[in-house]
């Protein structure tokens, strides 16, 4: 347990836990040193949207769902920050939508993997693939580590989610045809625009309406939940996340941005 005492009442006090927690996990090796940076970057992103989820996202993470109940072979891709931030709903998604659950890792090491997954395990994942001798294969076109995959996961999925994740494996895992997720709160980044589906959002906004709408969506017939999938249009979604963060630039410029204190 983290030893900094955050006072609950602290404007700032949700993003300071977020904070802790991450520090925490690099302390026990879940998450990598470089993962701190990618978090920098999330946080500056959800000060744009307002530190809530926006309307059009709601649409994403509906067609998300659907998507994940029509998959055959689904598999969540983890790593060190998603694993700190999410680990408990990514077990419970995978339980929702029988998917496997993968670590893989950009900064791979024995140590960072066998932690990821201890953690996985610990909130009730019954198999993590991607550890060891089981990330037996590896994705054509990559260089980094992070072309290591489970042939009995990633390789063979037909949908794959996945959260702060670089663009390069994106990209890798689309040209295998696979039909990706991700989520990510850049609307800019190359992940976000590569994706098949993007949820632009903080992941711990993000994975418990993940599971709702998998929930709620459960009761539809497979044609319903294609039709939902099909409808979704993920380059028109970005435009209007970003059109979201501009306006609410303007907004926020022209009605006062500074904090004012008694004289
Ligand atoms: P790309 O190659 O796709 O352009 P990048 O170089 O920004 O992306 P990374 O730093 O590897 O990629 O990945 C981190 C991504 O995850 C960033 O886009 C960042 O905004 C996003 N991110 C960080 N923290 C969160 C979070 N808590 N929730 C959702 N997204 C996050």
């Amino acid at each position: 347990m983290s030893e900094v005492f955050i006072p609950p009442t602290h404007p700032r006090y949700e993003s300071l836990v977020l904070r802790e927690r991450i520090v925490e996990a690099l302390r026990h090796n879940v998450v990598a040193l470089q993962g701190l940076i990618a978090h920098g970057r999330g946080e500056c992103f959800d000060y744009l949207l307002g530190e809530q989820t926006i309307e059009p996202t709601l649409y994403a993470l509906r067609a998300a769902a659907a998507a994940l109940l029509l998959a055959k072979r689904p598999v969540i891709s983890v790593n060190g920050n998603t694993a700190a931030l999410v680990g408990k709903e990514v077990v419970e998604l995978a339980r929702e939508v029988d998917a496997k659950i993968e670590v893989n890792l950009f900064y791979r090491s024995r140590k960072r993997e066998e932690a990821i997954a201890k953690l996985l395990r610990s909130y009730g994942a019954v198999e993590v693939l991607g550890v060891g001798e089981d990330a037996d294969t590896t994705i054509p076109e990559l260089y980094s580590e992070r072309r290591r995959v489970s042939s009995r996961g990633i390789y063979v999925a037909d949908v794959v989610l996945l959260a702060l994740e670089d663009g390069d494996r994106t990209e890798a895992l689309r040209k295998l045809g696979k039909f990706v997720i991700a989520i990510d709160i850049n609307p800019l980044s190359r992940t976000s625009r590569c994706a098949n589906i993007t949820i632009v959002d903080n992941v711990v906004r993000a994975m418990p309406k993940l599971i709702q709408f998998v929930q709620e969506l459960k009761r539809l017939p497979p044609s319903e939940l294609r039709e939902i999938v099909r409808n979704f249009d993920n380059e028109k979604y970005l435009r209007e996340c970003v059109e979201y963060i501009a306006r609410r630039l303007i907004e926020l410029a022209r009605s006062g941005i500074t904090i004012s204190f008694p004289k």
